[in-house]
């Protein structure tokens, strides 16, 4: 039986509703999971200033992601990266292999592994299709799915070659844009996962 059910935007920060999807999400097509991804991508485009065109930066990102691609092989490298024009540090992907940075993270990521942990996490959440997953009101569900998108994004990290703890370096560099808390809990949860300390984490804290 077909129903309606939401269908969400995944960010690096987390997640928020923007439409429904036919509810047997099982037998979508790919077809019809980038239509639906395609028909968001206005209002996303919208909302985050439209399309930030920067010609070396969509080369840079689309070979970031080729590199994660190649050393991943179940990832199939449909992926179109985009920057949004708005100030605000965040990234997002929508179903059909979507991957949008802002502006204002962009300018953050100045070594490719920084911009490759970005693009992992978000490959991550596409890989598991979160955009078709209940819960999005700040919910362990939710907290839980980022952490495991995290985790996912430094086995490709790895794969591809890069730092793996580049990706606990963009959790504590996001933090303002983060719950209050939550980059710690998903940096230190990271660490302890990956490495079994959180020595990075207590030292980046020791900083400020
Ligand atoms: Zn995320």
């Amino acid at each position: 039986m077909r129903g309606v059910a939401i269908f969400l935007l995944v960010a690096l920060t987390g997640c928020q509703v923007v439409g429904t999807y036919s509810r047997d999400v099982a037998s979508m097509s790919p077809e019809a999971e980038a239509l639906a991804g395609a028909r968001a991508a206005v209002s996303l485009e919208d909302r985050y200033g439209g399309i930030f065109r920067d010609r070396s930066a969509e080369l840079r990102m689309r070979g970031v992601g080729r590199c994660l691609c190649e050393g991943t092989p179940a990832l199939e490298g449909c992926y179109r990266y985009r920057l949004l024009n708005s100030d605000s540090v965040n990234a997002f992907s929508l179903p059909g292999g979507r991957v949008y940075i802002t502006r204002g993270l962009y300018e953050r990521l100045g070594a490719d592994a920084l911009l490759a942990a970005v693009i992992a996490h978000e490959m991550a959440h596409l890989t598991y299709r979160d955009h078709f997953r209940p819960g999005c009101d700040g919910d362990r569900e939710v907290v839980l799915r980022e952490k495991a998108a995290d985790a996912l994004a430094v086995r490709y990290l790895e794969a591809a070659g890069f730092d793996p703890q580049v990706m606990v370096r963009v959790l504590l560099m996001i933090g303002d844009a983060l719950p209050r808390g939550s980059s710690d809990t998903r940096a230190e949860a990271l660490e302890r996962r990956t490495y079994g300390t959180t020595g990075n984490v207590a030292h980046a804290n020791a900083r400020e």
